[in-house]
């Protein structure tokens, strides 16, 4: 049987973190698929076209990644596609509790897709595409820890005033989740 798995998740942006994650699903598992959860209330700073574009872009040459989005639910969407496993990374122990609520919950409403929990390398394992885009916004170096065609279009978005907005650096906003 061959195994076709789903990384599912929001990617505004994709970072090396993320990257990291899918190279070493595409080793594991016959055809990995970055699902790109379409959702209109989290207001991103990409849409979902470019995050997309910026998937697609970076595993041009890597066959058996694919890029796809999707809507409503996740075990729906990764049945629908004939996948029996989904891929998420872990961080740190922070991602752990939503992780395992998660993963438990998927179990419940169907019981033949497992979850599969990645560890990124070391040097990954601080990032997320919300403090990249603090970061970012504020002035800061991102070199190597978002692919470069993410750093140039943030660097787009900062000319034409899309980030820097109020919000990406506000207190209460801490630098962890998506
Ligand atoms: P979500 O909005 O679902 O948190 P993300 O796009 O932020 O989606 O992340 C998708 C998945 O990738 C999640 O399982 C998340 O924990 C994981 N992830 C995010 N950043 C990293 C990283 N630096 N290293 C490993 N896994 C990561």
């Amino acid at each position: 049987m061959s195994t076709l798995a789903v990384y599912p998740g929001s990617f505004d942006p994709l970072t090396n973190g993320h990257v990291d994650i899918i190279n070493r699903g595409a080793r594991l598992f016959d055809r990995i698929i970055v699902a790109i959860l379409v959702n209109a209330e989290k207001s991103p700073l990409f849409t979902v076209e470019e995050r997309v574009d910026i998937a697609r872009g970076v595993f041009a040459r890597q066959s058996n990644v694919e890029v796809d989005t999707f809507n409503g639910l996740l075990v729906d969407y990764v049945a629908r596609r004939g996948a029996n496993v989904i891929v998420r990374g872990l961080r740190a122990v922070s991602d752990f509790e939503f992780e395992f609520q998660m993963a438990l919950m998927n179990q419940r409403l169907n019981t033949r897709i497992e979850t599969v929990f990645m560890m990124p390398a070391e040097q990954y394992t601080y990032i997320s595409s919300r403090l990249i885009k603090e970061v970012f916004s504020l002035g800061g170096r991102v070199h190597g820890l978002v692919p470069d065609s993410v750093e140039e279009r943030l660097r787009e978005k900062l000319q034409r005033g899309r980030i820097g907005a109020p919000g990406l650096a506000s207190p209460g906003e801490g630098p962890s989740g998506g």
